[in-house]
């Protein structure tokens, strides 16, 4: 549907996180009075429809994943069980009746417990930025198979993070650099080296708005269950904490995530 240049001013204008969902309503609604093209007085219609009803399809929490599952040959772990489980706890934890309890007045998006989940480090559904983060992770490990010095791995490793011997041999994975993407194993032709320790990366306190902050990691590569465990606690503190509905992000302080850094250390 063609829009004129005030309409896509408008549309602009509008936070990125709900603009595709007003863009796609302003199209529906312009669509449904038999209009072919949409005006800025559509995009300003269907805008204060869609402020007015806010309120009803605040759900308490969002659930977001990467497109991993539909094929992106990036993924170091497949993470569909994962969102599953974790839909359920948010789901069972009745986040929309907690925020009624808490919040004075209407409910907005913002007021929501935001969690995302990308397959790979690349974190295309931007964990930084969400109360919780979660990232695939795969770490290398060397078999006893010999390195034919094919050179694979550090051409696939962006984070130079592959130790070559004087004759390019690879040696060693330097960890402190290494992000667990899993590309070097992938591009390994002779299995000398094998992917070690799957799971999570585990990621707290990323938020935008007027104080944006970048999520922190919290140390350790976890497995499914594992993070499941963390997100209930992450749920328990949220909600002794956030007596007028902060989000998770906003309570937490540099003190609380290095308690939850010790606690789940491994
Ligand atoms: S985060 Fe990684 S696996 Fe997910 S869509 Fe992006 S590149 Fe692919
Ligand atoms: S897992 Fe990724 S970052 Fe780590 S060494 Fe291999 S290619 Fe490099
Ligand atoms: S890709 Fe495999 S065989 Fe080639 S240099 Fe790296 S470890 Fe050795």
């Amino acid at each position: 549907m063609k829009w004129t240049d005030e309409a896509e001013a408008a549309v602009k204008k509008i936070p990125f996180f709900v603009r595709k969902k007003v863009r796609t309503r302003v199209e529906k609604e312009a669509a449904e009075i038999g209009k072919t093209g949409v005006t800025l007085s559509d995009v300003k219609a269907t805008q204060a429809r869609y402020l007015k009803k806010m309120s009803s399809e605040v759900k308490g929490y969002q659930v977001d994943a990467c497109f991993g599952g539909s094929g992106c040959p990036h993924r170091a772990i497949a993470s569909e069980v994962l969102v599953e489980k974790i839909e359920r706890i948010m789901a069972d934890a009745d986040l929309l009746g907690f925020l009624k309890l808490r919040v004075q007045g209407d409910l907005k998006f913002h007021h929501e417990f935001r969690i995302s989940i990308a397959d790979c480090p690349n974190a295309c559904s931007q964990p930084q930025i969400k109360d919780v983060g979660i990232l695939g992770a795969a770490t290398p490990a060397f078999t006893k198979i010999p390195c034919s010095s094919c050179g694979a791995c550090t051409n696939a490793c962006k984070e130079d993070a592959v130790v070559l011997s004087e004759s390019g041999e690879a040696t060693a994975i330097d960890y402190k650099h290494c992000v667990h993407c899993g590309s070097c194993v992938a591009a390994c032709p002779t299995g000398t080296l094998e992917t070690g320790k799957k799971g999570y990366r585990v990621l707290i306190g990323g938020k935008l708005g007027r104080h944006p902050r970048l999520a922190r990691e919290l140390p350790g590569i976890h497995d499914a269950e594992t993070v499941v465990r963390m997100i209930g606690e992450f749920l328990a503190f949220y909600k002794t904490h956030s007596t007028h509905g902060q989000r998770f992000a906003q309570l937490l302080t540099d003190a609380d995530i290095d308690e939850f850094s010790k606690k789940w250390a491994i």
